[in-house]
């Protein structure tokens, strides 16, 4: 468990009673519960004040999205998200959320997690022949409350006995009792974003550090689970050589090349809106004083030659430790593709690839 906790709780008429309520009451005794009826106005005007305003809620709508890589121009891996709530415990210096939520402050879980798995169903009854991705970490990180959540309970049992679709769980914390207290599934990968240690110090306040995620990673693997991992944001740090090379030896040291179901690469990418909101709150100094370029889906990232070059050292360093891990790069174009991997697979090949069959 993060050292998050609520200043306030704000519950949706009709949930008081609610699984996800009676564990706030357990884990966080002494937070204020007030009850609410829709829409709920809060006022905060500070972003990490708002992460402390606990708001539990039903979704209305579509739980199910594309991944914003499926962007035009962009070579895609056909992934899917489920939001089960926004915002996020930790407060990452390059984290889009704070320009992405800016207009929407609070910590938002969503309690009607079985309607999201009756949508789920729809799709993947309706298409037998597909093979989806799909991941709950794109607005919220997937494990770090799943204390509060009980995601786990919930979503590994479902997806164990779906033939055609695997979940991801995306995460930057440790918190995985939650998997452990169940039979493994291949159907479902925890992963971590990971990272240079001086970049997780630096950026990730609140995070684990690089060796819990790899511990974390192990204990998974040994419980029987699959694990991935996602080297994004890249950050060509003094020295990222050096940095990153360490990292890759600390998994290469713990971990079973034979039980990663992929590892991704993919560099800082800041729109101008972030870079103001992190200007304005005073976060990432490092990451905004680097030269960045314009990019065709107006988010800036360094040079494309400093890319490549990143990538393509990374890539080698993962080959030599298994060349049979499915690889990837993240939020780049064809060109990056062609000049990183020497061909540039159609987004159903990308997919294809990551959902082969398991070793
Ligand atoms: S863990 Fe992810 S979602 Fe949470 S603050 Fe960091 S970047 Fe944002």
């Amino acid at each position: 468990m993060s050292s998050w906790q609520p200043n306030a709780v704000f519950v949706e008429r009709g949930l008081e009673n609610s699984r996800i309520v009676s564990n706030v009451r357990t884990y966080y005794p002494n937070a204020p519960v007030h009850v609410f009826e829709p829409p709920l106005l809060l006022q905060s005007q500070d972003f990490a004040a708002a992460k402390r305003e606990l708001v539990i809620q039903r979704h209305r709508g579509s739980f199910l999205h594309h991944c914003p890589a499926g962007t035009p121009g962009l070579v895609c891996c056909n992934y899917l998200v489920v939001h089960l709530g926004a915002n996020c415990p930790f407060d990452c210096s390059y984290c889009f959320l704070q320009e992405y939520l800016a207009s929407s402050p609070g910590l938002r879980l969503f309690a009607n997690v079985e309607d999201a798995l009756s949508e789920i169903d729809t799709i993947l009854r309706r298409h037998p022949q597909r093979r989806f991705r799909i991941g709950t970490g794109e607005l919220i990180d997937s494990l770090a409350l799943d204390h509060l959540t009980e995601h786990t309970r919930l979503l590994v049992p479902f997806f164990a006995s779906r033939a055609n679709a695997v979940l991801e769980l995306k995460t930057k914390s440790v918190a995985i009792d939650g998997l452990l207290a169940q039979p493994a599934s291949d159907h479902v990968v925890p992963a971590w974003s990971i990272n240079a240690a001086s970049v997780i110090e630096q950026e990730e306040p609140g995070t684990a550090t690089l060796t819990e995620r790899i511990w974390a990673a192990q204990r998974l693997q040994r419980a029987g689970y699959r694990v991935a991992f996602h080297f994004d944001p890249l950050v060509a740090v003094e020295a990222w050589e050096r940095a990153y090379r360490d990292v890759i030896d600390a998994l290469s040291a713990a971990i079973d090349p034979q039980r990663v179901a992929w590892i991704s690469l993919g560099h800082l990418r800041l729109s101008l809106g972030l870079k103001r909101v992190m200007r304005e709150r005073g976060r990432g100094e490092r990451l905004l004083a680097a030269e960045l370029v314009p990019n065709s889906d107006g988010k800036e990232r360094v040079w494309r030659g400093l890319r490549l070059r990143m990538y393509r050292t990374m890539l080698q360093w993962l080959e030599s430790w298994d060349a049979k891990i499915p690889r990837y790069i993240c939020m780049e174009p064809a060109g990056v593709w062609e000049r990183t991997f020497g061909e540039v697979p159609s987004d159903q090949e990308v997919a294809a690839r990551l959902m082969g069959p398991t070793r």
